[in-house]
């Protein structure tokens, strides 16, 4: 098993010569093994909304986690209450781009799980496609502010064959 996600921040970091690589995920779980690995860099860029670790595997991702020693503040965890839907989600959203925007990422993954709508059966969120949509849309509309327009979505959870299908077309037409 690899984490695609974290193989490409490095191969980034590391080949790519770029300082900073955010990471946003809006997967139902914390994470999604990024986090951690990444905690006490500063050049991870992290923003997550995920399903508060209360009621969802692993637990984590508090909104006191906000990055270790250099990297503090680097990172943003946003911890959603179970039946979060579209509002809560548009609601919690701006942040994310304010704290990307305050750090100018030089590329930006977006890990699009799809298990955070509504009918996935082992969590507890019920956004619809248009928060991925959205979250996308928004991401290439940063992108392209910033200068240089690129945004790498990579798929994630979701346990639900309809919610991914249109989760993720709605991604890619949202990309387009
Ligand atoms: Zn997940």
């Amino acid at each position: 098993m690899f984490n695609d996600c974290g193989v490409v921040i490095e191969q980034l970091l590391r080949r790519s010569g770029l300082e900073r690589v955010a990471y946003v995920d809006i997967d139902a779980h914390h994470g999604d093994g990024v986090f951690y690995a990444f905690e006490d860099h500063p050049g991870v860029i992290f923003a997550d909304l995920h399903e508060d670790g209360r009621y969802l595997y692993p637990g984590t991702g508090g909104d006191s986690e906000t990055g270790k020693g250099v990297a503090a503040g680097t990172k943003l965890n946003i911890p959603m209450p179970p039946g979060s839907d579209d509002l809560a989600f548009d609601e919690a959203w701006p942040r994310v781009l304010e704290h990307l925007s305050r750090f100018e990422p030089e590329f930006i993954i977006l890990q699009c799980g799809a298990d955070s709508l509504e009918g996935d059966p082992i969590t507890h969120l019920r956004y619809s496609a248009a928060s991925h949509g959205k979250a996308a849309r928004e991401l290439a509309q940063l992108a392209d502010r910033l200068g240089h327009g690129r945004v790498l979505g990579l798929g994630g959870g979701g346990y639900n064959r309809s919610n991914l299908a249109q989760a993720w077309s709605t991604v890619v037409e949202n990309l387009l």
